[in-house]
């Protein structure tokens, strides 16, 4: 027996990057895997390429996670399918890079509804089916920006530390319906969203030095915390924030 074996677990944005190796995880400690994403081609890619290594078990789901309406119709369409949702992880999220004073509300507006928003916007619907069976885990993907800021990140800063408060909220309301929530906090892993850091020489010999691992993370780094809180192991692990970051938040 796998450790998530007959269960179901929808992971956002997964159709590459973090998200994908998150799937991929869950699938293979024995989850049936939900993926999700923008781009349609894209996910149906990520969708047979997975579900071609495991012979089955992965099942997609093409929605915007910020927009109520196709979250509910989502959700309940999955539910419907799989007969409920035992493990959402909440890992959609963009970045914008531009100074505080020149930033347009739209691009604040748009970091925070996806990295914030969303988890609000799929954890409360996926919650109700979660408290009415009483049971449920759900791991909001963080970041080191949970807890420290860096100029030019300012609303992606401002929605990773919310999201930790947000974890907390949903355990003070839900932590009594068996419903496990915690957050899983990524240092600076190498993926298409931090491409163009890891192509700036000088940004990449920042984050080497920085880091006490002197490395980049792998999506791979990220896989087995979120097996942990995905799993019956973490049952009495409530509103929590692991930070999986080389060791860059316990040194100056
Ligand atoms: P990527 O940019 O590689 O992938 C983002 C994923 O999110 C894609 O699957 C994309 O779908 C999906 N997505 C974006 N917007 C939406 C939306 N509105 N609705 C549905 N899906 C959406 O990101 P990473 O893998 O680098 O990051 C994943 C998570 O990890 C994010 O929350 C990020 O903040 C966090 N993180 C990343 C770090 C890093 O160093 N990379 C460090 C710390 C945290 P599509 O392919 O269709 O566009």
């Amino acid at each position: 027996m796998s450790a998530l074996d007959g269960r179901v677990a929808l992971v956002t944005g997964s159709s590459r990057g973090i998200g994908a190796a998150i799937a991929r995880g869950l699938r293979q400690a024995g989850a049936t895997v939900v993926l999700n994403g923008l781009d349609p081609d894209r996910l149906e890619a990520a969708r047979s390429a997975l579900a071609d290594e495991f012979g089955g078990g992965v099942l997609a789901a093409a929605f915007d996670v910020t927009d109520e309406e196709s979250v509910d119709r989502a959700i309940a369409g999955i539910e419907a399918e799989t007969g409920g949702i035992d493990v959402l992880v909440n890992n959609a999220g963009v970045q914008h890079r531009v100074l505080l004073v020149d930033l347009a509300l739209a691009d604040w507006d748009r970091v925070v509804r996806t990295d914030l928003t969303s988890a609000f916007l799929v954890g409360r619907s996926v919650a109700r089916g979660m408290i009415a069976r009483g049971s449920g885990k759900i791991v909001n993907i963080c970041s080191v920006q949970t807890d420290l800021a860096r100029p030019t990140i300012g609303a992606y800063t401002a929605a990773k530390g919310g999201l930790r408060n947000l974890t907390r909220a949903m355990t003070a309301e839900w932590a009594a319906s068996n419903v496990q929530i915690n957050g899983v906090a990524p240092g600076y892993i190498h993926t298409e969203m931090t491409q163009a850091l890891v192509d700036d020489p000088r940004f990449n010999d920042w984050i080497l030095g920085r880091t006490p691992t002197h490395r980049w993370g792998r999506v791979e780094d990220i896989v087995g915390p979120v097996v942990f809180f995905a799993s019956p192991a973490s049952d009495f692990v409530n509103g929590q924030v692991l930070f999986v970051d080389g060791g860059m938040t316990v040194v100056v």
